[in-house]
């Protein structure tokens, strides 16, 4: 009998499959974002998908999955886009989903069970007058334990800064992969130890995270004819910080054509920038409009944007997916811009990779400091192409992580230290989470026949 076949007999009645076509789907997430990607996750999926419903169910599964030393690869909603949900070596894909529920709210915290929906949380919070600091722009399907351990940041983080960022995640419960699994509860910096490191620490069972006040939202879209001036504003924007706000998002002409849900609203050759700003902030956010020489071409209340998708939409992640609608041979790698002088950074970079494709720069705060996020979109040709884009960017001073990868090392967005070796080794002995996705053993990481010329996102916090 194979090992699968013994784990599958002793589950008893916990929901699991091995239907060929669910195997197919739910081994997938979003990686298809990438061409690179595409190409090196072909084939790989799971033997069964187990779905437990309450925490003993979940701890069954665990030790029987230990027991018989199999794989075990955690999905969430199935929105990453690394590839790092895809089991690249077979074995149980251990669907989150139905462990949802927020546990509890209470002024400044909420409380919920790894599988719910990012969205459901947020709706709890408004409930009493709080709202989630940060979000994804998947918070429609994306879980809590998706976002924590696969995601960075999203919607807040133009005023929160990311999760990484002290304060931003309150607490987990996180279980280990062992025939007796041990649950412990992390706080503070122990918390981060899970964050981005893709389920291959600990399977998330609880997250706590901290609340704001909530505010009244105004999603706008401010046009200039001039990408530098369009980044000129965002950074003074950024940095007003009597003006509140949650999203600050750059697309340069011609950007705005080809993410179609917004039609015409931004004007012929120009560059655009989505924020999302407090209705009490709106007449000092019009004023700087203004002195920009910048043309408020939107502002509705938020979700009431006559372009028919929340704003979301046009940021981040998602901004790629509505490019790719319009040319699917677009792509882009994650530069992050950091300098005392961002406009003279983002210029310069800006003209090394002139006539390569447009430019998209995400605003945010990360480690307290005003920070761009972004790259051209490049219509891929092939690797060495990338490779190109990286050095370009390099050479000015840009860090670029590779999200045409789906290793926590090789993405590198995690700061990974000592700590975080003894923590996987002391969770995962057997080395049977997510394998090949960050092992003890740096060396043991699965290395893809691609690689790009990346280096990391590595900004150091006080521990
Ligand atoms: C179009 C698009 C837009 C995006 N926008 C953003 C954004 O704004 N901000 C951002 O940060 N990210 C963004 N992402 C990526 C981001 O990771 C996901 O949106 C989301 O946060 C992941 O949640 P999920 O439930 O879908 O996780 P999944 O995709 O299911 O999983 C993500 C990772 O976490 C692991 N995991 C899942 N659940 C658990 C658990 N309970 N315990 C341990 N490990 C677990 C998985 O194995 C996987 O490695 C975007 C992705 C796309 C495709």
């Amino acid at each position: 009998m194979s090992e699968i076949s013994g784990f599958l007999g002793e589950l008893g009645p916990i929901e699991c499959t091995t239907d060929e076509r669910s195997l197919r789907v739910k081994s997938r997430d979003w990686f298809s974002v990438s061409p690179m990607l595409r190409t090196m996750l072909e084939g790989k999926r799971a033997d069964a998908i187990v779905t437990p419903h309450d925490k003993t169910e979940l701890l069954h599964v665990i030790a029987t999955a230990a027991k018989h030393r199999l794989p075990l690869t955690l999905r969430g909603g199935g929105t990453a886009n690394y590839g790092q949900s895809v089991p690249l070596r077979g074995g149980v894909l251990l669907d989150m989903t139905a462990m949802a529920g927020v546990l509890w709210t209470r002024p400044g915290e909420i409380r919920a069970q790894a599988g719910t929906i990012v969205a459901d949380m947020e709706a709890a919070a408004r409930d009493i007058g709080w709202e989630m600091r940060m979000v994804p722009t998947t918070k429609l399907t994306a879980t809590i334990g998706g976002f924590v351990a696969g995601g960075t940041g999203g919607i807040g983080s133009a005023a929160w800064g990311v999760l990484r960022d002290r304060g931003n995640i309150t607490a987990v419960e996180v279980i280990s992969m062992e025939e007796v699994p041990r649950i412990i509860e992390l706080r503070g910096r122990d918390a981060r130890l899970v964050h981005h490191a893709y389920g291959t620490n600990g399977i998330i069972s609880e997250i706590e995270m901290p609340l704001v006040p909530m505010w009244d939202w105004i999603e706008t879209i401010v046009a200039f004819p001039d990408y530098m001036q369009t980044v000129k504003f965002g950074v003074k924007l950024g940095n007003e910080h009597g003006i509140v706000k949650k999203l600050l998002s750059i697309q340069e002409w011609p950007t705005p054509r080809l993410i179609q849900p917004l039609g015409d609203i931004v004007p012929d050759g120009h560059s655009m920038i989505s924020s999302i700003v407090s209705n009490l902030s709106m007449r000092d956010f019009e004023e700087l409009v203004e002195e920009h020489g910048g043309k408020l071409v939107s502002a509705c209340r938020e979700g009431q944007g006559a372009y028919a998708v929340p704003m979301n939409e046009f940021a981040f992640g998602h901004a790629l997916r509505q490019v790719q609608k319009s040319d699917p041979r677009r792509t882009s790698v994650e530069g992050f811009f950091q300098s005392d002088d961002l406009v003279g950074l983002v210029d310069r970079v800006h003209r090394k990779v002139d006539g390569m494709g447009p430019m998209r720069m995400e605003l945010r705060r990360w480690g307290g400091a005003l920070v761009g996020s972004g790259s051209p979109y490049v219509v891929f040709e092939d690797d060495a192409q990338m490779a190109r884009l990286v050095e370009l960017m390099q050479s000015e001073g840009v860090s670029v992580a590779n999200p045409h990868t789906s290793s926590v090392r090789s993405v590198g967005k995690k700061e990974l230290t000592d700590r975080d070796v003894g923590f996987k080794r002391e969770m995962d002995p057997y080395g049977l989470l997510n394998p090949g996705r960050f092992e003890a053993d740096s060396t043991e990481d699965e290395t893809f026949s691609s690689t790009l010329p990346t280096d990391s996102w590595m900004f150091r916090q006080a521990s």
